[in-house]
């Protein structure tokens, strides 16, 4: 993070905020999302998805509130599914806020109820798999309600679960007051703050498998970004629209003329778009598989590019010196093999060297960010794929838009 520019971006949420609420004493429902990743022995191998929820919990817990924590995990789809349990997210959030938590084999019904009663100012409860009962996806009113019946006041910071409308995110502001958590705040001031109000000169780094995945996120930002640098899979798709021999890379056929006519679009307009000048190919994605150097020009037939090579690092790089901002989604190669994750490693150095306000986003972009190590020098790290990327491409969320107005 680079000092005096690390937070530019002034709020610009209009929804109720937990602080706004006079939540002492009162019973609040705080919508998180620990949908955390789990081992075979259902160990959580990443926590920090809980973390990232803490200061809202801990905020609640400070005001002196009765705390009902609410989550969905994995897709057990409407049944009760012992590996989909939060039971051990339970012990996992008692170890990091340092209270009792009680976990509550059920999210809704009598037995709830009849627990919640019983809380006491500061009591945290967790209750279990939201997804267990197929009415949360299905954002039933009856469901909505019983959970509203829980609680005075409904707290979403579910970010990375707030492009969904479901009974916990959508139906439930129905019933309760509504306001975001910390999490969800600053998820959107940064986000939204990036696409509506960017310091200038603005450079997106796009990448991954697919143009498809972030045509639009290049449609709403063509009017607000400097220069769009584009990497990963979906840069070949731009390449062989060019006519370019791009050999066997991943290329999507049916996106050639909108890829020429997307990147067309963007040059009128003045942006600078760069895309790879070299690349690391291979027969195949295997960790040892054979790999080469080459131009993106010279790709032989029966090789795939597999990552970024040192020359477009150079010309990236170059192209990020300028920047005040710079916001990034999706990795440069198949950075998850170490032998093609070299030039996806440099670009997040390059970013978090930059001076300038960073924003990671989407995807396995923030997993790639933390492997190079560069985590704590970059701005912000969006923790939600799917939402994120919706606000990027100038969606509105459900989940923010459900909540009650300032
Ligand atoms: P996305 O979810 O669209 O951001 O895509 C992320 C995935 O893109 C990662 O799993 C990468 O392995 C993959 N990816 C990045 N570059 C390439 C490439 N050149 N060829 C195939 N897949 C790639």
């Amino acid at each position: 993070m680079q000092d005096g520019l690390s937070v530019p971006i002034k709020g610009v949420l209009n929804k109720l905020s937990i602080k706004d609420l006079d939540i002492k004493g009162k019973r609040v429902f705080i919508r998180v999302d620990f949908n955390v990743p789990l081992d075979e022995n259902l160990n959580i191998t990443d926590d920090r998805r809980i973390r990232s929820s803490l200061s809202t919990i801990n905020y609640a817990i400070d005001e002196g509130s009765r705390i009902i924590i609410a989550s969905h995990l994995g897709r057990p789809k409407g049944r009760v599914d012992k590996r989909y349990t939060l039971a051990s997210v339970s012990r996992r959030l008692q170890r990091l806020i340092k209270k009792e938590v009680t976990f509550l084999p059920d999210c809704v019904g009598p037995e709830v109820e009849a627990a919640v009663s019983r809380m006491s100012d500061g009591d945290i409860i967790l209750l279990e798999n939201l997804r267990f009962h197929i009415e949360e996806e299905e954002n039933d009113e009856e469901f909505s309600k019983a959970l509203a019946r829980l609680a005075d006041y409904y707290v979403n910071d579910a970010f990375g679960t707030a492009h969904r409308r479901h009974a916990s995110i959508v139906g439930i502001t129905k019933f309760l007051p509504s306001a975001a958590g910390f999490l969800l705040q600053k998820e959107i001031d940064y986000l939204q703050g990036v696409v509506n109000h960017p310091i200038r000169p603005f450079v997106a780094i796009l990448g991954g498998a697919k143009v498809s995945g972030k045509i639009d996120v290049i449609r709403n930002l063509e009017d607000k970004v400097d220069k769009v640098i584009v990497g990963g899979g979906m840069a070949y798709t731009f390449l062989k629209a060019m006519d370019y021999s791009v050999g066997d890379s991943l290329v999507e056929d049916d996106m050639l003329d909108l890829a020429n006519e997307i990147r067309e679009a963007v040059v009128a307009k003045g942006i600078k778009f760069y895309l790879p000048v070299d690349c690391v190919i291979a027969q195949s994605i295997e960790p040892g598989a054979e790999t080469k150097l080459v131009t993106t020009q010279e790709i032989p037939d029966g090789w795939k590019a597999v990552d970024i090579g040192p020359a477009s690092v150079k010309l990236f790089s170059e192209a990020l010196e300028s920047a005040k901002t710079i916001l990034w989604n999706g990795p440069m190669g198949v950075f998850e093999v170490d032998a093609f994750s070299r030039g996806t490693f440099a670009i997040a150095h390059a970013v978090a060297d930059a001076y300038a306000l960073t924003i990671v986003g989407g995807g396995d972009t923030d997993l790639a960010v933390s492997r190079a190590g560069v985590s704590e020098s970059i701005s912000f790290i969006s923790a939600g794929g799917g939402a994120a990327l919706e606000l990027l491409e100038g969606k509105e969320l459900p989940g923010l838009m459900a909540l009650t107005d300032k």
